[in-house]
């Protein structure tokens, strides 16, 4: 697979330690079990910080620590790195897959308007995970974002006027970008994207709808 559009160092620094919320760390997860160079330099940043913790001073703790640090091992894993595990060859890559299940034929879709159809993962905190299906050749609506948007494409591939992705490539969209991808004419595009804010779409109708579609 050739990729050409990789997360940035800060992303896989920040996916190594866990310090990422569930739905960025998803993505980053997902795209790292596609890219061998995100992959080699995650590793990396992650040995890195095991030899940080192992060449720290010691310090005393308090009575209590033990029984913390096991309530925090039994807490739901929010922050921490999505764990990859093996799983069927799938569209899905295998960390969806344990959102999702692995067969694309079972997500349920639904209708966003223009034939884009999404579906919205249950993630913790205020970011948004959804899967998107866009239509071979066609746009999905122009659009900015309040804040960071991590596209990963799984199937076909979309251009904007910051260029084309292809399969297992990632696209960071800062909020000052407002882009319109559209999806190659020959195959229908299916990719994963998180905001961690509301898009802001740009005609009054799209605003109008978009508290009803959730998008
Ligand atoms: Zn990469």
């Amino acid at each position: 697979m050739s990729i050409n559009h990789h997360l940035s160092e800060g992303l896989i620094l920040a996916y190594a330690a866990g310090s990422l919320p569930e739905a960025y760390s998803l993505i980053a997860a997902a795209h790292i079990s596609m890219c061998d160079d995100c992959r080699a330099a995650a590793t990396a940043y992650e040995a890195l910080g095991g030899a940080v913790i192992d060449d720290g001073d010691s310090a005393a703790l308090c009575q209590d620590s033990l029984a913390k640090t096991f309530a925090r091992i039994s807490a739901p894993a929010l922050g921490l790195p999505v764990v990859v595990t093996p799983k069927a060859p799938s569209v899905l890559p295998a960390p969806l897959q344990d959102y999702l299940g692995a067969r694309l034929e079972d997500v349920k879709w639904r209708n966003v308007g223009m034939g884009v159809r999404q579906c919205v993962l249950k993630t913790k905190g205020s970011q948004t995970a959804r899967l998107l299906h866009i239509p071979a050749g066609t746009a999905v609506p122009d659009h900015g974002h309040g804040g960071l948007e991590l596209t990963l494409v799984l199937k076909g591939a979309f251009s904007d006027k910051t260029g084309r992705f292809g399969v297992g490539d990632v696209e960071v969209a800062d909020q000052s970008v407002e882009h319109t991808p559209v999806a190659d004419p020959d195959m229908d595009c299916i990719c994963l994207a998180v905001t961690d804010a509301p898009l802001r779409f740009k005609s009054f109708l799209q605003r109008a709808l978009q508290p009803f579609f959730g998008i």
